[in-house]
């Protein structure tokens, strides 16, 4: 599932392309995917035009010129493309937006991920159980340490709450875990004032290092996007299964931690 970099690299891609440009087509293919009939989506869309692209955690939120938002999760599996012509058939794509200049954002993968059209009020109201972003300037060191101290959770559910931080999920919290030296199973409210530091610092660093190298989508957002998918061979534990620490050699481990997929390296990673 998408994460911040993903999501933040989508942002920083599309708002170029899509400020100021006016929905002049509309095609929905699957109508479970936004929150309302489809007719009634198409023609509210229809000569709205999209003032910016924000992001909050894992979702992106398209302002409209009549003060809607199109709220997008891409949950598991969604994805986005742009340009004249899709990758794929158009029939493939849950939904396509078409712009004035002649391109298109294609809305691909949405089974479980939506588009939904909303009020501003309501994307307030969906947004509000959100924790702060890892980005937020208020969350000082000192804030973000009061905050985990007074988490009951394991390390890795607490990174991955997103009432405690948005936009960290399976695969950073993982990397985050393993650049700070901490098991991701370690108590989240047990740890030192170093290990507090050290987390506090690499889940900037890691969020940071990933959104520079264009994530880990696998598809492109343009035909000429080389940058997406970078991070996919920068991964340090995640997806690693017994390969080697390239710390110290040891296995990685792959465990389940509360249903989610834990990898960590039993050796660099320490309680605290
Ligand atoms: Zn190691």
């Amino acid at each position: 599932m998408p994460e911040l970099p993903e999501m933040e690299h989508y942002r920083s891609q599309l708002s170029p392309l899509l400020c100021g440009q006016r929905i002049t087509g509309v095609t929905v293919n699957r109508a479970k995917t936004i929150n309302e009939p489809i007719e009634a989506f198409e023609s509210a869309l229809r000569g709205r035009t999209i003032l910016f692209v924000e992001r909050k955690g894992k979702h992106l939120l398209f302002h409209l010129d009549d003060g809607h938002r199109l709220h997008l999760h891409l949950m598991l599996g969604g994805w986005l493309a742009y340009g004249e012509q899709g990758p794929k058939k158009d029939s493939h794509f849950q939904v396509i937006l078409r712009f004035g200049d002649g391109n298109s954002l294609f809305f691909g993968g949405l089974r479980l991920g939506y588009l939904h059209r909303i009020t501003a009020k309501a994307a307030l109201e969906e947004m509000k159980e959100l924790g702060p972003d890892p980005f937020d300037s208020r969350l000082t060191l000192e804030a973000f340490g009061k905050r985990l101290s007074g988490k009951k959770g394991k390390l890795k559910t607490t990174l991955t709450d997103q009432r405690f931080l948005a936009g960290i999920g399976n695969c950073y919290s993982d990397e985050i875990c393993f650049d700070a030296k901490l098991h991701p199973a370690a108590a989240a409210s047990s740890l030192d004032s170093a290990s507090v530091e050290r987390l506090y610092n690499s889940i900037r660093k890691v969020l940071v290092e990933a959104k520079e190298v264009g994530g880990y989508m696998e598809h492109p957002l343009t035909p000429d996007d080389t940058l997406t998918g970078g991070y996919n061979d920068q991964c340090r534990v995640y997806d690693r299964k017994d390969e080697p620490c390239l710390v110290c050699g040891t296995p990685i481990k792959f465990e389940t931690l509360t249903g989610r997929k834990m990898f960590y390296c039993p050796n660099c990673q320490k309680d605290s």
